[in-house]
């Protein structure tokens, strides 16, 4: 069994596809130069766009040209430059990186609550379209959404229990 927990597996699998994501558009033409995106972050402070001069910038794209200058761009450029929806992409990469940190407990909990009803091992009554409820719940926040407010009160409940049970 792995070390990691079901969220860290998670965000892991959002820096995989970031990195993939990157890696996507090497290499592409700009200004006579053969780029590659380097980065995507949100600046702070936040600066300058080295294409358009607009500021402030808060989201930034990194571009590398073969003679290794960078150059730091808004959003708006980004999209230009590469022709593609640059910026919406990253957006909601960190929205969903948000979300899953944020629902870290309930991702975590009902993870190992159903791996303890797989083996058996759980040490309270839960109906199956509880499990499936929870399987639900946890599908949903593990592809960055937030639960719904009944999955949320599903997943407290049956974390609760768990608690309690093995602290008894
Ligand atoms: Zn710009």
């Amino acid at each position: 069994m792995s070390n990691l927990t079901k969220t860290d597996e998670v965000l892991r699998d959002l820096r995989i596809a970031f990195a993939d994501y990157l890696n996507s558009f090497f290499p592409f033409d700009y200004e006579n130069q053969t780029c590659r995106l380097v980065d995507n972050y949100v600046a702070s402070p936040w600066i300058r766009c080295d294409s358009c001069g607009n500021y402030p910038i808060q989201a930034v794209s990194v571009i590398r040209s073969s003679d290794g200058q960078e150059m730091r761009v808004g959003n708006k450029c980004i999209d230009q430059i590469t022709r593609r929806k640059v910026s919406d992409w990253f957006k909601e990469l960190r929205t969903k990186q948000a979300n899953v940190t944020l629902n870290r407990r309930y991702i975590d909990g009902i993870a190992s609550i159903l791996t303890a009803y797989r083996n058996n091992e759980l040490p309270f009554q839960i109906s199956k379209d509880d499990v499936e409820r929870l399987q639900k719940a946890l599908e949903r926040m593990c592809n960055g959404f937030n639960p719904t407010r009944a999955q949320a009160q599903l997943s407290e409940c049956y974390i609760r229990q768990s608690a309690g049970a093995t602290t008894r």
